[in-house]
């Protein structure tokens, strides 16, 4: 028994630039803290098993010896169990590529020096090769990150490698502004799902938010992917709270009528990251009351509802997600609200990063 990490011992995430075991960091990644890397200057290689398992044993030796690496220290993915010795990967997360057809204000590509790109390296020949050796495992996860998947180049084959034949369990993000059957066929036939932060509920907060005119698009591809009572069930779509932007009830109460209308029963409340980071994870009482009025609100017109963000996810159970989200964070509040750092990261923040039409 010792203390160690399921995705350190089987995990993968594919960033543009590298390869390593996770893309959490428990130390805040705008000082520019990274998780543990296997392979820096990564673009596609394929290693071999033994060199693969090789790297990541030596981080996990780290934790055998009673440490923790660097990267590690302070995650809430820790824990203390007798662990299987086995080498197999069974947690993938793809964020190698930033190509996006919305410009979210949160976004945390939006970056002036940063352009998006659809151009990166291909991840099919990596991981279908891992996948015939049985390096990657069957029922494992797979994550994706990065920009918007739908008009990532090698959505439809990833999909067809690990979701239609219920290979692994996935795991999409998306803004839903194009529609792509291939996605439904996934959610209505296997074990795929898909979150959609629609954050608002109507076009003005829409536009203020995504700053793109894609309401309609977004709520005619919400119809779709919600036409079967599996894929509907696939579906979670978020609020995600933006100080000064969509802080109110009104709106929420708006989301949740086109929720009801399109069936859609899972609901994420969550906050906006970047604002935990600025506060330090220090979140104002007007948050937490709005999460909880909303949180209440939803649940009394029968929605399940979720607090999600990896910044206070610290279990699998849903109820102590909402008691650690809603109360060990109450504990620690000092900032003011509409406090003048928070006024000038919104707007001071740059947003030239280059972005295609939809
Ligand atoms: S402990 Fe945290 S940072 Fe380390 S590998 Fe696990 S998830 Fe990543
Ligand atoms: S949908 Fe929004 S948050 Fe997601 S990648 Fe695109 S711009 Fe970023």
């Amino acid at each position: 028994m010792y203390k160690c990490c399921k995705i350190l011992k089987h995990g993968l995430c594919f960033f543009d630039n590298m390869l390593a075991s996770c893309c959490f960091s428990p130390v805040d990644q705008i000082d520019g803290q990274v998780p543990p890397v296997l392979y820096d200057k990564y673009k596609g290689q394929i290693p071999s098993k033994d060199d693969l398992f090789e790297r990541i044993n030596n981080h996990v030796e780290i934790f055998r010896k009673g440490g923790c690496p660097k990267e590690c220290k302070d995650c809430y993915h820790i824990e203390e169990k007798d662990w299987d010795e086995d080498n197999y990967i069974d947690y993938i997360t793809i964020t190698h590529f930033s190509i996006c057809n919305a410009d979210c204000i949160y976004c945390s590509n939006n970056n002036e020096k940063y352009e998006r790109t659809n151009n990166t390296y291909k991840i099919i020949p990596v991981l279908k090769n891992f996948k015939d050796q049985g390096i990657i495992k069957k029922g494992c996860e797979l994550h994706i990150g990065g920009g918007e998947f739908t008009i990532y180049h090698e959505c439809d084959e990833l999909l067809d490698l690990f979701a239609i034949n219920n290979y692994a369990r996935v795991f999409v993000p998306t803004n839903a502004i194009k529609y792509s059957d291939k996605l439904f066929q996934a959610m209505d036939k296997a074990t795929t799902y898909i979150i959609v932060s629609l954050d608002c509920g109507c076009k003005r907060t829409y536009h203020k938010i995504k700053r793109v005119d894609a309401f309609n698009k977004v709520i005619d591809s919400l119809k779709k992917y919600a036409s079967t009572e599996k894929s509907r069930e696939a579906i979670r779509l978020k609020y995600i709270i933006i100080p000064t932007y969509n802080d109110n009830i009104t709106e929420f109460k708006k989301f949740l009528k086109i929720a009801k209308k399109l069936g859609i029963r899972n609901l994420i409340i969550d906050i906006d990251a970047r604002y935990s980071r600025v506060t330090n994870y220090r979140i104002d009482d007007y948050f937490i009351n709005l999460a909880q009025e909303m949180n209440e609100i939803a649940l009394k017109q029968n929605f399940i509802t979720e607090f999600y963000s990896f910044y206070f996810q610290n279990t699998n159970d849903k109820q102590t997600k909402k008691e650690s989200f809603l109360s060990k964070l109450k504990k620690k509040i000092y900032f003011k609200y509409f406090d003048n750092n928070i006024k000038k990261l919104y707007k001071n923040h740059k947003y030239g990063a280059k972005r295609i039409e939809y």
